[in-house]
């Protein structure tokens, strides 16, 4: 069959689909009753119902048992040239002892439990052992603040945090086990501390702490796993924070896992024995989703990746592609943007030939960057996929491939409809657009990946996702349909430009400025004009070796914008600087660059996100400079 015949049956037939895709790909102890049971207008939604499973036992213990020695985790220290490996059988001893310790000490089913490691086998087998004995994980990106992480704590009513005593990352060391004591002094609900070792440096002690690494050491080897409903919950996770206060997510058993490891099976191409290499951390959905749930339970080897692209130079990630015979690499659209500015050199010095499969996710990726991932890095030879998706999806969901290996791929897009998801573009009246056309980027229909709901707020959920286009998913991205049905991002409908009633994606404006040769990076953002609503305000940063006035640069900007788009697109104000703000996952903060665009630098609203802070005094005092 070809994907249009597969994907008109996902759609068309989407309960025989799925339910058939459940039965044979996830392991169950109970067979469910009924595939679907969804509304889209109550939020009320549900998958695999009256089937019992256990997540880990699907991601370890049936690979463990068909092939014990098969290598499920290879982590990329930061160290660079360090790896430890670590076999499904050995996975499957960590995940028994890890969910022996959280038993003996107290943690039950349904509890929430907060894990604030380094991306690491032991942070993966803390996640699973969650799993194993039914409690909820909250993976919290181990770099937040303590403020952030008491937040998402309190948030969730945490008793329980799994930790590091340091962390190290880019050479540099991170105090974690000094930041939990400091969340945990906001949060009476905390009641005890797994600490395990990163560094073995004097970590401070608490009286709440546990040191993991002993208290397995005598553990048993063996935990019957819980039996839990499909629609038990599985895990929590915050967003990344780019438009707002963070979402506290929530994905439950069966429908989840089931979208990460199709997706991971089929946008990927991923085939027995291949290296899987998704520099993701697990703090993000994108760990979540294809460093640990779709590869373990598709039995494959994952790369667990605790570095920066730059260190010990930009040619990191390249060299552990030669090193570890990496055959699909998923990464983010910042980073090759930064990898980029320093040439092809720190690339074409490694061995890429493994390379089949490229991938992007995060932020609409640009065409200079598009291109030089896919001529530099895959030197042409590599499918690449601008996956587009959300923590709230659980999974891929627009993605030039899975379609025939000879279909072509159109740079810089999403393009096609992964099976089983019906998008569409609705319009400001709620119509449905038909054709060439761009708006709000919806899903008509359920899908098991989808989330459930906002962790105690689902009339926050309703809103957010449900009520602003009844019986539609909404994404809150605009997205744009071109000539040949294909989709593309327009950026975030929170910042689409409304210039004299022309509508403008901010990614699109963008995409032009970022061709420019001296131009690393840029983000638009619109200001309010008396006659003609909104202006576009645009920031940039230039690459390493510029030295031009910066006139001349605005000057050639506003030129290309002009040629490209049009004349009422071209940025009314620019502001050459050194850095952008962006969210600890690496994406631009648009909703900060408003502010400063408008001089309201008083009142930035939740800036518990953002990567690093200094950057906001460095755009106060470059804003006198705006062209
Ligand atoms: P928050 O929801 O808290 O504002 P966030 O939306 O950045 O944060 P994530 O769930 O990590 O949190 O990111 C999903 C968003 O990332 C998408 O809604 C979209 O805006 C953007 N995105 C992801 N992949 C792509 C892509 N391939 N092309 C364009 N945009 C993408
Ligand atoms: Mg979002």
């Amino acid at each position: 069959k070809t994907y249009e015949d597969l994907y008109k049956f996902s759609v068309n037939n989407s309960d025989d689909f799925w339910g058939e895709l459940a039965k044979t790909r996830l392991d169950w102890y109970k067979p469910f009753s009924q595939v679907s049971d969804c509304d889209m207008n109550s939020g009320n939604i549900k998958w695999f119902d009256g089937g019992k499973l256990n997540v880990s036992v699907n991601c370890v213990d049936r690979h463990a048992a068909k092939h014990p020695d098969k290598v499920a985790l290879i982590w990329e220290k930061d160290e660079p040239g360090n790896t430890e490996k670590v076999t499904y059988s050995q996975l499957l001893a960590m995940v028994c002892k890890i969910s022996n310790c959280l038993k003996d000490s107290g943690v039950k089913r349904g509890d929430r439990v907060a894990i604030y490691m380094p991306v690491s086998p032991i942070a993966v087998a803390a996640m699973l052992a969650c799993t194993r004995i039914g409690a909820v994980h909250s993976v919290v990106f181990a770099g937040f603040s303590a403020d952030a992480l008491a937040q998402r704590i309190q948030d969730a009513g945490v008793e329980t945090i799994l930790t590091t005593d340091q962390g190290v990352r880019g050479g540099k060391v991170i105090e974690l086990k000094k930041t939990v004591d400091a969340a945990v002094q906001k949060c009476p609900s905390v009641k005890r501390v797994f600490v395990s070792k990163r560094t073995g440096e004097n970590a401070p002690k608490t009286n709440l702490d546990i040191d993991l690494d002993a208290a397995m050491k005598t553990a048993s080897e063996n935990f019957t796993p819980e039996v839990m409903d499909s629609e038990d919950l599985l895990f929590m996770l915050y967003t990344s924070g780019s438009t707002g206060k963070p979402k506290g997510i929530v994905h439950t058993q069966a429908g989840y896992l089931l979208y990460a490891s199709m997706t991971q099976k089929y946008v990927f191409d991923y085939h027995d024995g291949d290296i899987f290499g998704c520099v993701a951390d697990i703090g993000w959905i994108t760990g979540h989703s294809y460093v640990v749930y779709g590869p373990l339970s598709n039995g494959a080897t994952t790369v667990l990746f605790e570095s920066i692209p730059t260190y010990p130079d930009p040619g990191r990630y390249w060299e552990m592609v030669e090193r570890l015979k990496i055959n699909q690499f998923y990464g983010a659209p910042t980073a090759i943007r930064l990898l980029l500015r320093y040439g092809d050199s720190f690339v074409k010095k490694y061995d890429r030939s493994s390379l089949k499969v490229l991938g992007s996710v995060g932020e609409p990726i640009n065409h200079e960057a598009w291109e030089w991932y896919h001529n530099v890095v895959g030197d042409g030879k590599c499918d690449v996929v601008d996956t587009w998706w959300q923590t709230e999806t659980g999974g891929i969901a627009v993605t030039p491939r899975p379609s025939g290996p000879n279909d072509k791929i159109i740079p810089a897009a999403p393009m096609r409809a992964f099976f089983g998801i019906q998008p569409a573009i609705l319009g400001s009246e709620q119509e449905d657009l038909q054709g060439v056309n761009e708006g709000a980027l919806c899903i008509k229909n359920p899908w098991p990946g989808m989330a459930r709901t906002i962790y105690g707020d689902h009339e926050r959920f309703m809103d957010t996702y449900y009520r602003p286009f009844p019986g539609h998913y909404f994404s809150g991205d605009g997205a744009k349909r071109d000539e040949e049905g294909f989709i593309h991002i327009t950026g975030r409908m929170d910042d689409v430009l409304n210039i004299s009633g022309h509508r403008l994606g901010t990614a699109e404006v963008e995409d032009v400025l970022d061709e420019h040769p001296d131009v690393a990076e840029a983000a638009v953002v619109g200001v309010p004009h008396a006659v003609k609503g909104e202006e576009a305000f645009a920031f940039v940063t230039v690459k390493e070796n510029f030295s031009r006035d910066h006139e001349t640069l605005v000057k050639e900007l506003q030129g290309l914008v002009r040629e490209r788009i049009a004349s009422f697109a071209v940025p009314s104000q620019m502001l050459v600087t050194e850095g952008l703000p962006k969210t600890r996952s690496g994406k631009i903060m648009r909703r900060i660059l408003r502010k400063v665009a408008a001089g309201q630098v008083d009142d930035l609203g939740d800036i518990s996100t953002l990567a690093d802070p200094t950057v906001v005094s460095i755009l106060i005092r470059d804003s006198n400079f705006v062209f």
